[in-house]
């Protein structure tokens, strides 16, 4: 079934695609009055609908249904990703947004080897990849990329979420799987830190946070590969695979 974003609420049962969705929709799938599409409002619901007219700016569909989105995950993960160097994030922001995560949370830490001066035209294209990959996998949820914060905001709002995991690569006492044998919250926020790793201060302050420091095993994992595989063992976790 064609799936589509839409920015607007629908107005008398009627929901519109406009600009590259009707692009897409009319010239690429070549989508007819009659056929069946679900769009989305990008913040977790789908509307069933019927195409009823197609030209060549707009795609207008009757909504039939709607319903919560269901490829959404059960939980809300929020991913804080220390600035990695060159253009790693991309990757990860792609990949986070596959798996699931609502929200990316990119900040500086005492180690992170990357400094841009100027971030804002780096998270907007983080944002536009989000979106494309939020679409190309059919997410319910349009992820957002936020500015880019300081280490300390970071920690303390990623300890608000009800599950708030702090992946320490010098963490020898508590593995994942055991911070997650007690459940999951609703929200869940990892904090994950660049390639030099976590200073001990910033250690210390993440768990004065409230954080829950965790190790992903034995082996040191680069910083891409560290919110991946947390990513996918705590949707395994949450029962979402
Ligand atoms: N340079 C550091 C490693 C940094 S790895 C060192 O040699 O010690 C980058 C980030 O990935 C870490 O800060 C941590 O958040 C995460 N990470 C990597 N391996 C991990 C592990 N085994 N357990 C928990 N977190 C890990």
């Amino acid at each position: 079934m064609p799936r589509f974003f839409v920015e607007q609420p629908p107005q008398d049962g009627v929901l519109t695609l406009e600009g590259e969705s009707a692009h897409h929709a009319a010239r690429v799938l070549r989508l007819r009055p009659g056929e069946a599409v679900t769009l989305c409002d990008g913040r977790g619901m789908d509307f069933d609908c019927i195409v009823e007219s197609v030209d060549r700016q707009t795609v207008v569909c009757r909504v039939q249904n709607s319903h919560p989105a269901l490829t959404e995950p059960a939980q809300r993960i929020t991913l804080f990703m220390a600035l990695p160097k060159g253009d790693k994030m991309e990757w990860i922001v792609q990949k986070a947004v596959e798996l699931g995560a609502s929200e990316i949370v990119p900040y500086l830490s005492k180690n992170c080897v990357s400094r841009p001066d100027r971030t804002e035209s780096k998270v907007e294209r983080w944002r536009r990849i989000a979106v494309e990959a939020a679409k190309q996998c059919g997410r319910g949820v349009l992820p957002f990329v936020q500015p880019v914060i300081p280490f300390a905001q970071a920690a303390a709002r990623a300890a608000q979420d009800e599950t708030a995991l702090f992946l320490y690569e010098n963490e020898r006492q508590t593995g994942l799987r055991q911070a997650l044998a007690g459940g999951l919250g609703d929200t869940v926020s990892l904090l994950v830190g660049p390639e030099g790793g976590f200073a001990p201060e910033e250690a210390e302050a993440a768990r004065r946070a409230g954080l829950k420091s965790v190790s992903l095993g034995t082996r040191i994992l680069r910083c891409e590969t560290a919110p991946i595989a947390a990513l996918a063992a705590i949707l395994y976790a949450g029962g979402n695979m």
